[in-house]
């Protein structure tokens, strides 16, 4: 029996951020972990050297994180280079080093201490944050300490892979864009760390570089050593610690089929979302950076269905300025590949706040003052955005849609200063484009039951299915214990959707849906039958979905709508969906339901 078999094979759960199946040794990364020492300084004399150590350790973190910016733009590595920005922020940030400095003076300790006692003192500060992700943002401290850290040891190596010829899984408690960055990313297969969510940097990087992601493990960092064999799986969000050798083989086998299926589907990318009987359907791409593009057009987007621009604001510590936004949007919509960029004006509040706003305390931010609230009632910044999407629009097709309207005066007071927003760049003599197209977000139950009433306002409609579950199936969507009943087939969900399919067709506007239920092959049909105009995903799932669209006809998917809609439960209509998915598109469902 080898030493392999003998070890205990482990499951842990997290959330899955990047899809498909990695396999390989875990390399656990700890950039803490080189030799680090703590002592007191023999005499006052000393003083002023360590302090200029501790500047130079600066001063030499700054170079590097500068340089790291500049090859990631030179090898076009779509990562958040603005993450970068924010740990060079912290660096130079004085109260940072001056308390550093503080310490080194007033007790007399080593560099390396003083900083151990500074982020000590951060740690506790954002510990008492009750927001989840504030208090995550410590992690930009610690980036930034580690970088120092390792500067004073004097360590100049990088991460250098001692594994041989094989790829790693990268086990860490968090990876910042740095860090991937001074990786030899071509012995990476997949990353598993203990924090993070979705918009977590490890889950950026990840789905940028198309390696599986499993973040939110909690504490495999706990449960690892070097060497250990590891199974990524990022679709199912699941980490194997050692897995027994049968099991290895199947994820093996798994992982076969699933690659091969990507690159199979891959060529379905190119091609028109028509179904056999002619019925086309727009397919765009939702994005959160704009470095996420070319991955958008490769995996055959047509357009940008959802650009979120509130990671606009979260990334910084100031507000962007006009400038800031307009030169972000012409990199959206001046890409000839596209024919038009959706920008979604920010949806800061709920679980996104930006870095500079002390945000007041709210018991339930979900349905505080978020989204376009938040924008009516911070005018200035609001229309600061506006400006900036009528100036972009000079440079290219935008449409421009408003999120969580709850009402028709919502939607009238944003075009009102959209209108206010046209008239001053005219009067300035700015160059504009004629129209922007103006849409709303049906994501409020309110919203689709005034429907009708909205559609009159607007040009298009875009269903954000992620929060139009939430609310009107009243659960948390953030909330692991309530993910059971977080059911996009629920009839109620359908019934909703349909409802504003109907007033959209009524009103003769246009009907997209950009919430994760339009990447979600087993709903395919359903939307299909819905006629839906515009499904707006994730990169990664608009091959596949193009690809049943297109075996599919408008007739069949409008017959097995009906039938679904005739269920009285959730369960009902899932297993009739899945059973129907299966039988029909085989090769596509067997492997996973
Ligand atoms: C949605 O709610 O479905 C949506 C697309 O918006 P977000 O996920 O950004 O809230
Ligand atoms: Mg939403």
């Amino acid at each position: 029996m080898s030493s392999d078999q003998i070890k205990k094979t482990l499951i842990l759960k997290g959330v899955g951020v990047s899809p498909g199946i990695a396999i390989g040794r875990c390399y656990r990364f700890n950039p803490l972990d080189s030799q680090i020492s703590f002592y007191k300084l023999k005499d006052e004399s000393l003083i002023p050297k360590e302090v200029s150590r501790f500047r130079k350790a600066l001063k030499e973190s700054e170079h590097q994180l500068l340089e790291i910016q500049k090859n990631l733009k030179k090898a076009k590595i779509a990562e958040p280079i603005y993450v970068i920005d924010v740990h060079i922020l912290i660096l130079k940030d004085r109260i940072f080093t001056n308390r550093t400095i503080r310490y080194i003076r007033k007790l007399g300790v080593n560099a390396e201490w003083a900083l151990r006692m500074t982020l000590d003192h951060y740690k506790k500060i954002f510990a008492g944050v009750e927001d989840d992700y504030i208090s995550s943002r410590i992690s930009d401290v610690q980036y930034v300490v580690q970088r120092i850290l390792r500067n004073l040891s004097g360590e100049k190596r990088e991460i250098v892979w001692e594994t041989g010829s094989n790829g790693v899984i990268i086990v860490a408690h968090d990876i910042s864009p740095a860090d991937t960055a001074q990786m030899k990313l071509d012995k990476i297969m997949g990353f598993a760390t203990d924090s993070g969510g979705r918009t977590s940097h490890t889950a950026i990087v990840a789905r940028s570089l198309e390696l599986p992601a499993v973040v939110g493990l909690d504490n495999i960092t706990g449960f690892v050593a070097d060497g250990d064999e590891l199974i990524v799986d990022g679709t199912a969000g699941m980490v194997v610690v050692n897995p027994y050798t049968d099991m290895l083989k199947r994820y093996e086998e798994k992982k076969r089929h699933h690659d091969a299926a990507q690159d199979h589907y891959l060529q379905y990318g190119v091609l028109p979302a028509t179904t056999l009987d002619k019925f086309r359907v727009n397919i765009g791409c939702n994005i959160e950076f704009v470095e996420e593009i070319p991955s958008a057009i490769t995996h055959g987007a047509e357009n940008i269905g959802l650009y979120r621009t509130e990671f606009l604001y979260i990334y910084r510590d100031t507000l962007p300025t006009e400038d800031d936004h307009l030169n972000n949007y012409r990199q959206v919509v001046e890409d000839k590949n596209l024919s038009w960029a959706t920008i979604r004006t920010f949806d800061l509040g709920g679980d996104k706040f930006p870095n500079y706003q002390k945000q007041a305390k709210e018991a339930n931010p979900q349905m505080g003052l978020r989204a376009i609230r938040f924008c009516l009632k911070e005018v200035d910044i609001f229309k600061t955005q506006l400006r900036a999407i009528w100036r972009a629009s000079a440079y290219g097709k935008i449409k421009i849609l408003f999120p969580m309207i709850s009402s028709v005066d919502e939607i009238r007071e944003a075009k009102a200063l959209l209108q206010e927003t046209r008239q001053e760049l005219e009067d300035e003599g700015v160059d504009i484009a004629a129209t922007i197209e103006t849409g709303v977000m049906i994501e409020v139950p309110a919203a689709v039951i005034i429907a009708d009433k909205l559609a009159r306002e607007v040009d298009f409609f875009s269903i954000g299915t992620n929060d139009l579950i939430q609310y009107s199936l009243a659960i948390d969507r953030a909330n692991e214990r309530l993910s059971y009943m977080y059911e996009p087939l629920h009839p109620a969900v359908l019934r909703l959707i349909k409802q504003v399919v109907e007033a959209a067709q009524k009103a003769k506007i246009h009907t997209s849906m950009c919430g994760e239920m339009a990447g979600d092959p087993l709903c395919t049909l359903i939307l299909l039958g819905m006629e839906l105009d515009e499904l707006s995903m994730n990169h990664l799932a608009i091959p596949r979905i193009k690809k049943i669209i297109r075996e599919s006809t408008l007739k069949e998917a409008k017959v097995m709508l009906k039938k679904a809609l005739s269920f009285n439960t959730a369960k009902e209509v899932r297993s009739y969906v899945q059973d129907y998915m299966i039988k029909r598109f085989p090769d596509e469902f067997a492997e996973e339901d």
